[in-house]
């Protein structure tokens, strides 16, 4: 297995595979043990410190003429790269809905990297693994038969190809009359799909919420009813389940019921929401999502798959498939070999390369299953309200929205202060928070007031991190207070 390997002729450059395998090995398995315990001591380090400037210097550094050993290139890896990450793996990280990840993501990523698949088509096992994790997410949906999808980096590449085919439905000399409607608490990725796909800001409709931030379905009504009577063509509603900044859910059956009236098409932001779909109770809060014609979702939130992972379903998959299919003469399909296997994926969306992003989804699915899952995202749930209720129980703090998923949005309040003068010092907690590497809250904005956000969106977050989370913020707002 050591014997030195040659390139096709003798004197010819060698391939980029080890000259020496039992060394790459014994590399390889350090490395391998470096990142489990990186993982097993999370808890040890800040979950965020800035990057050094040495190192921010030494990333500049052009890049090498001859090749280098790997266990070198490897140690620079574990010096100056593994300690200053985002921090998502955390558990007191809460910024910005991210997951933290799971410790089997470290085996989907070897055999990722060790079966190197480009599933864009063509007849192989990927291909079938990606369709059989598209047809859980279609089941967990409620959705029919012949619901089509695939997987993408996130919602918003999901939410631009969604609605691409609610575009295409409509002649090409009638786009330009079209008209989106989601409420004002929608994800930017919404008005980044509809500006990518041609259209000028008055396309998108932002539709009022009601006290609880869904959507006004009253609103809603109004507004296409006022476009229709002005000659412009309502094509979609772009309903949230789980909005970003408060976890808001708009009610998906209501927004149904005005698609199905109107015949317009009903897209499902389903980025944090799907989730609920795991867990008996809170699947209640998402009744509706099964009459959507497209659901955009990410695996690599709530649903702690390794980053990246996001999920496209769209319940007409002829339309799906009309919208994106395009013959090329070098990728003519044949009824067998490897060429065979219609529809490639490459039919489904932009991309013709991809890669098995299916895996790591599969992986983290099949080996947890749906119940445990669920219980997880049950059980940060409950953290949330367990934050709420800790948070509501104090009167020198405020919360800012109700509860809906694992969103929590709170803020320091200061008696006798002006509205800048309280937002100035919660845009400060948090930084400091941040900075001294004790747990990473971001901020949002609710009804016009600066909010801490705590998402807690990591398997690893418990009772007392919560705690300790909202001990650490009095304990900054006194040190700022004192010090006016
Ligand atoms: C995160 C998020 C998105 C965007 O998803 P990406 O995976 O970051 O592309 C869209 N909508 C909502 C509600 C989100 O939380």
């Amino acid at each position: 297995m050591s014997e030195r390997r040659h390139g096709p002729d003798e004197g010819a450059p060698a391939s980029l595979d080890p000259a020496d395998w039992s060394e790459f090995r014994a590399t390889a398995h350090k490395v391998l043990d470096e990142v489990i315990d990186y993982l097993a001591d999370v808890r040890s380090r800040p979950p965020w410190q800035p990057v050094p400037t040495e190192i921010k210097e030494w990333l500049r550094a052009p890049l090498n003429e001859s090749s280098r050993d790997l266990e070198s290139v490897c140690r620079e890896i574990s010096a100056n790269i593994l300690p200053y990450p985002s921090g998502n793996i955390h558990p007191r990280f809460f910024g910005w809905v991210q997951g933290g990840g799971t410790a089997d993501g470290l085996i989907d990523a070897m055999y990722q990297a060790a079966m190197n698949v480009n599933v864009g088509g063509r007849d192989h096992v990927a291909v079938y693994v990606e369709r059989q994790v598209v047809d859980w997410f279609r089941s967990l949906c409620d959705l029919p038969e012949g619901t089509s999808g695939l997987l993408v980096t996130g919602t918003s590449m999901a939410t631009l190809i969604a609605l691409a085919v609610a575009r295409q439905r409509h002649p090409a000399e009638h786009r330009h009359r079209l008209r989106f409607y989601a409420s004002s608490e929608v994800h930017v990725s919404v008005s980044k799909a509809l500006t990518l796909l041609g259209f000028d800001d008055g396309a998108l409709a932002r539709i009022d919420v009601e006290p609880d931030l869904s959507m006004s379905v009253a609103d809603l009504q109004t507004h296409v009813a006022r476009d229709r009577a002005t000659g412009a063509i309502p094509c979609a509603v772009i309903g949230t389940a789980g909005t970003a900044s408060t976890g808001a859910i708009d009610d998906l059956s209501r927004i149904a019921d005005v698609c199905e009236a109107h015949a317009l098409w009903f897209h499902v932001d389903a980025a944090i929401g799907i989730a609920t779909r795991f867990h008996p109770e809170l699947r209640a809060l998402t009744v509706g999502i099964e009459r959507a014609d497209s659901v955009a979702f990410d695996c690599h939130k709530w649903l702690q798959v390794q980053y990246d992972a996001g999920c496209l379903l769209v319940r007409d998959g002829t339309a799906h498939l009309a919208a994106f299919r395009t013959p090329g003469n070098y990728l003519t399909r044949s009824a067998r070999g490897i060429s065979a296997g219609q529809p490639w994926f490459c039919d489904l969306g932009p991309e013709l390369s991809r890669g098995f992003r299916a895996l790591r989804v599969w992986l983290t699915l099949s080996r947890h299953g749906s119940a445990e899952i669920g219980r997880l995202v049950h059980a940060s749930h409950l953290l949330a309200r367990h934050l709420a209720e800790l948070v509501l129980a104090r009167a020198d703090l405020e919360l800012l929205a109700p509860v809906s998923l694992a969103t929590v949005c709170f803020r320091c309040t200061l008696p006798a202060a002006e509205p800048a003068e309280i937002d100035e010092l919660n845009r400060e907690i948090v930084t400091r928070l941040q900075e001294r590497g004790i747990a990473v809250p971001s901020l949002t904005s609710v009804g016009g007031k600066l909010a801490i956000r705590v998402n807690i969106m990591n398997h690893r977050t418990t009772r007392s991190d919560v705690v300790e989370l909202l001990r650490s913020v009095v304990e900054m707002r006194d040190e700022l207070v004192g010090s006016r």
